[in-house]
């Protein structure tokens, strides 16, 4: 059987159906599995994304010619059938199910399994060949609860907020901010959003996201709420004169990285909240397991760990060589970003 995904210079190409899944470089036809910068570039001729996507990738890429397909709906391309399914990473993230003369390929883009309240739940996918990512592909990397992670996060604030100096929290912002905002108690004080967390918590809204209200630092007159606020801040914020308004803060990171101590170190942060939008160690191997497939395909992350392991457990696994895993809207972060993890892992900026 020939396969249904190969790796083209431009990208992941499907050959039957002559389309591209998250290519790098600009194509006629290109299957969107989410907007982080690294999945979702500009140029394409025409894009298919997740309905519930489509504006963030409007917010993120501008006017883009797209057409949005509903959760399980399926449409037909030069003989492939295809169909986007939940993969519970962001807003409007999906996998890409490729059907063609009986064989079933699954391309997860990037996932998680826990359910959070900003995006749909990951949901596993029957397929013969199954395309996953490794971004914490190591054994180390098992998440706690993330109410627990919300619970130290609002105690963290409390804290502060008691002793009068306002809590800064350096996270992604689409996806994880939003996520963090959903779990944050407001009785506690104001939320104050940086502009570029505050214009994606903006799309979230409009797409029917319950999030608490949150406000812009020059919406606050009175300079002692600020010593009450939490601010919602991307990483390369750290260090700017936007942050030093902020005066005696406390800051933290949260990231999945940072359950490597060394991470933290590096960050230079008060706190390290360790919550990622990716699959942990045992995640991955569940929604692996449940795709029943027999044949996988690893893209980025901790990938030679990650086949090495597979094949032991008695699959057909191998890789492609594809240029995720680096968020160019993060990049000028990425000198403060850990890389290695005494692996072959590479730093995924918006894990
Ligand atoms: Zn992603
Ligand atoms: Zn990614």
């Amino acid at each position: 059987m020939t396969d249904l995904v190969v790796v083209r210079k431009e990208g992941l190409y499907c050959v039957p159906g002559q389309f591209y899944i998250d290519p790098w470089r600009p194509v006629d036809h290109a299957v969107i599995t989410h907007a982080h910068a690294d999945h979702a570039r500009v140029g394409h001729g025409h894009y298919l994304s997740a309905k519930a996507g489509v504006g963030v990738l409007r917010s993120r890429l501008g006017e883009i010619n797209i057409d949005g397909l509903e959760y399980g709906e399926t449409i037909s391309r030069n003989g492939t059938k295809i169909s986007l399914h939940p993969a519970g990473h962001v807003l409007g993230s999906a996998q890409v199910r490729i059907e063609y003369r009986g064989q079933v390929w699954v391309a997860s883009g990037d996932y998680k399994i826990e359910p959070d309240r900003t995006c749909a739940a990951f949901e596993p996918v029957r397929c013969d060949t199954f395309i996953t990512e490794s971004t914490f592909g190591l054994p180390i990397y098992r998440w706690s609860p993330q109410q627990e992670i919300f619970d130290g996060i609002n105690a963290w604030w409390r804290k502060n907020a008691a002793e009068g100096r306002s809590s800064v929290l350096f996270c992604y912002a689409f996806g994880k901010a939003q996520r963090i905002l959903s779990g944050l108690d407001a009785e506690i004080g104001p939320i104050v959003c940086h502009g570029a967390a505050q214009a994606l918590t903006e799309v979230y809204r409009a797409s029917g996201v319950a999030l608490p209200a949150t406000v812009m630092v020059s919406d606050i007159s009175d300079r002692s709420e600020l010593k009450k606020a939490i601010v919602i801040a991307p990483p390369s914020a750290a260090g700017t004169p936007w942050i030093k308004r902020f005066g005696d803060y406390s800051d933290a990171f949260a990231s999945g990285w940072m359950q490597l101590r060394g991470a933290r170190r590096r960050r230079g942060v008060d706190r390290g909240f360790v919550l990622s939008d990716h699959a942990d160690w045992p995640g991955l191997m569940s929604a692996i397991s449940a795709t029943g497939a027999q044949r996988v395909i690893v893209t980025h992350g901790s990938v030679a760990t990650m086949v090495r392991w597979l094949q032991q457990v008695g699959l057909d696994a191998g890789a492609f060589d594809t240029e995720y895993g680096d968020d160019a809207d993060e990049k000028n972060d990425a000198a403060t970003i850990p890389l290695q993890t005494g692996d072959a892992a590479t730093g995924s900026d918006h894990a």
